[in-house]
């Protein structure tokens, strides 16, 4: 089953307001099996709506709109569709009802404006709103030589009032049954699970995932990246919720054998939390060390709620000065090897260590960028080290060159620093 999502407002197709909609409607539709096959986006223009309306509904089984339904001259939604099916607006008494309820529930007078909302093009039914003035739209168009089937949902746009309204009538519709049970207007279900990876590039990912990435697997396996996360989309589509998970679990487990650890969570999980949870279970704590980062290290292990439990301090030593006094670094070293060198990381590291009394301490210090770089150490080259108080072998340090702004760069570093202090707990060394 293939549905389209159309989302109609000036708003959207300006850019001033963001579509949520569409994302949370397309994912809804995916857990009852339907595909969506498009997105569209339409200003509040009668023409361009009514185009809408025709272009889509030979292209799926389910039309789902949202916006477009308020009382005033703007909103034009209805008048279109009336348009496209070609019949004319007549006032519904059940939809005026649901109206003058809403108004009546506020103990205020109906404004006549309001009357709009009760009509319907003739043959189409109301979708009862429970959360604002603007009642739904249904109908179900049949083109005339009947080629053409298509089940058309209009809901406002105010997204708390569409997604009640969606829960309530519409996917009971389109599902053929109650809330989240795949019935006979279905013809399956799509479940979805991302697993997420730091630390290779998108192709290597790829690379190591092979065959599993063939584009005619179901399970399908996609890559995406964002926020130097790799990270992979496992779509399963089957009849039946059962097979659907088990078929899922099935091509995860593939996965997983394929990257190993490199995977480090799933989902709704971040990194600093998988950390987080690692250093709770071994009943450790971390100290921090930063240079570049100027903290963002620490942020990111203090945005876990609970992280007291293993992270009680940490340092951002920026000048060479600040390394030496705070951290204990020798100022030999710092001109001898550079701020930005494994060497000064290593004693940053340890200084931290020997002062904080932790069971680790991560360092960082690198040329963040944009100015700084110089030709055996150019912009995004970062330091990192991990001193381990359990770690007879006294830690270990890497150098490398993350691609992007400041921003990035600092992000990264951030990131591969919990991604050795992960791959420590979990006793394993760096894959790459
Ligand atoms: P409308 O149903 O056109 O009166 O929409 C009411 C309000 O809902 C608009 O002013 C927007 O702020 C919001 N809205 C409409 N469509 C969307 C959408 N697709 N995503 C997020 N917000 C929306
Ligand atoms: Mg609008």
């Amino acid at each position: 089953m293939r549905a389209i999502i159309l989302s109609i407002g000036d708003e959207l197709t300006l850019g001033q307001t963001v579509d949520t909609n569409s994302a949370w409607l397309a994912k809804q539709l995916a857990g009852i099996g339907f595909r969506p096959a498009a997105h569209l986006t339409v200003p509040d223009d009668r023409d361009a709506i009514r185009q809408a309306f025709e272009e889509s509904v030979g292209r799926c089984d389910a039309l789902v709109v949202s916006g477009g339904l308020g009382p005033t001259e703007d909103d034009l939604t209805r008048q279109a569709l009336a348009d496209f099916l070609n019949q004319p607006l007549e006032l519904a008494p059940a939809a005026l009802e649901n109206v003058e309820r809403f108004f009546r529930a506020l103990r205020r007078e109906m404004p006549e404006k309001n009357r709009i909302q009760a009509m319907l093009p003739r043959g189409a039914e109301m979708i009862e709103n429970t959360a604002g003035t603007a009642p739904g739209i249904y109908c179900n168009y049949l083109s005339g030589d009947q080629k053409t089937v298509c089940e058309i949902f209009i809901m406002p746009g105010v997204p708390k009032e569409m997604k009640i309204m969606f829960e309530r009538s519409v996917r009971p519709k389109l599902a053929g049954g109650e809330p989240g049970r795949v019935g006979p207007g279905s013809a399956g279900v799509i479940l979805s699970k991302t697993l997420h990876t730091f630390g290779l590039g998108e192709s290597a990912v790829a690379e190591r995932l092979g065959e599993l990435m063939r584009r005619d697997r179901n399970p399908s396996v996609g890559t995406t990246v964002a926020n130097g996360y790799v990270s992979l989309r496992l779509n399963a589509y089957f009849p039946t919720p059962a097979e659907a998970e088990r078929q899922m679990a099935e091509t995860a487990s593939a996965c997983r054998a394929a990257l190993g650890d490199l995977i480090w969570g799933e989902d709704e999980q971040t990194l600093p939390e998988v950390v987080g949870r690692l250093l709770a279970g071994a009943r450790e704590t971390v100290t921090t060390a930063e240079s570049c980062t100027g903290g963002l290290l620490a942020k990111l292990i203090t945005d876990v709620p609970g992280s007291s439990a293993y992270f009680k301090q940490g340092w951002v030593t920026y000048a060479n000065d600040a390394k030496t006094a705070l951290l204990g670094v020798s100022p030999v070293t710092l001109q001898r090897e550079g701020a930005v060198s494994e060497a000064v990381v290593a004693e940053m590291a340890a200084g931290a260590l020997e002062r904080s009394g932790a069971d680790s301490a991560l360092a960082i210090s690198g040329v963040a960028g944009p100015d700084g770089g110089t030709t055996e150490k150019p912009v995004g080259t970062v330091c990192l080290a991990l001193v381990a108080r359990r770690d007879a072998a006294g830690g270990s340090t890497r150098t490398f060159i993350f691609h992007g702004d400041r921003e990035m760069v600092r992000d990264r570093s951030a990131k591969m620093a919990l991604t050795m202090l992960r791959f420590h707990l979990l006793g394993k060394p760096l894959p790459f």
